[in-house]
């Protein structure tokens, strides 16, 4: 089995920022480099900085300025948008800077592993490692083994992810694995059902939370995703299976098109900006 280190994040976002929290304090070197310098640090301070207990943490966490540093780590995991053409630039401008030895791993919420894999010069030593948002309270790693992960790359994830306290469940690389292939058209229903007038935000909301028992309702818990990410993964589903029961319901196209991506940005199916979250609906 590989031995790891050190760890590359790219892109510092909800994702990114959680994986260094959790990876820090469980005693590795991480890097953290993102495109947008100030969302960097704004993630690092609100996720990290501000916390007294994680001083030690905090020291093991730098920003990288550029893809070279992550490179040189022992793993690197892409954490950036749901976006497949972001992702491969991403790993074909990463290649040229990696060290011979170091492991390939992406966040993505539904794109194909096998595909993402492709673009990079070691296809056996890239794997899906799905972490759960929030990264540093939920315990899963949905591991996913593209066509070409070979069985080291495996183990070294497994035992990664396990080092970080989270349990790991795998799935075959098929359109949005296991978690989104459920959890994603879930959402997408409520929002359909919200588009058809059938419920109000807070119907919807108050009706899944008290007769599913979910924690939250599908509408606040696709906030909290990101709704933009929501509608990547649901496209991802649509194109993948090529079936119409996947098809994205336009009002969430429309929130996204609106700006309106849910908590991170201020306002989604909750606006967030004042005190207590209002439903915009
Ligand atoms: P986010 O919008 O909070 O963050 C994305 C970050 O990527 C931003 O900081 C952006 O500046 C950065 N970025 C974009 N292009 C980049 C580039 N070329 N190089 C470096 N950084 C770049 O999104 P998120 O919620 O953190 O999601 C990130 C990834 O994690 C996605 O693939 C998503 O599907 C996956 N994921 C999300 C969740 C969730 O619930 N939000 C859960 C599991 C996995």
């Amino acid at each position: 089995m590989a031995k790891i280190q050190t760890v590359g994040i790219i892109g510092s976002g909800q994702m990114g920022a959680g994986i260094a929290h959790v990876a820090a304090l469980a005693g590795y070197e991480v890097r953290l480099h993102d495109v947008a310098a100030d969302h960097l640090g704004r993630q690092v301070a609100k996720e990290v900085i501000d916390q007294a207990a994680m001083t030690a943490a905090i020291g093991r966490i730098k920003g990288a300025e550029t893809v070279a540093e992550i490179g040189q780590c022992d793993i690197a995991i892409e954490a950036a948008t749901e976006n497949e053409e972001v992702k491969k630039s991403i790993f074909r401008g990463l290649t040229e800077h990696l060290k011979p030895e170091t492991i390939l791993a992406s966040n993505t919420s539904s794109i194909s592993i096998t595909r993402l894999a492709s673009v990079t010069d070691r296809p056996g030593k890239f794997i899906g490692l799905h972490f759960m948002n929030p990264v540093p309270i939920m315990k899963l790693v949905e591991i996913i083994r593209g066509i070409a992960t070979d069985a080291d790359t495996y183990e070294t994830a497994v035992s990664f992810a396990q080092s970080l306290g989270k349990t790991t469940a795998n799935s075959e690389d098929f359109p949005a694995f296991i978690v989104n292939r459920i959890l994603a058209p879930m959402i997408n229903e409520a929002v359909y059902t919200l588009y058809e007038g059938v419920g109000t935000v807070s119907s919807i909301d108050t009706a899944m939370k008290l007769g599913a028992n979910h924690p939250m309702g599908p509408l606040e818990l696709g906030d909290f995703i990101g709704l933009d990410t929501l509608l990547s993964i649901m496209n991802v589903l649509h194109e993948g299976l090529a079936d119409s029961k996947y098809r994205p319901c336009p009002l969430l196209v429309k929130y996204v098109e609106a700006g309106w991506l849910g908590k991170k940005s201020g306002r989604g199916f909750y606006d967030y900006r004042g005190e207590t979250p209002v439903p915009t609906r």
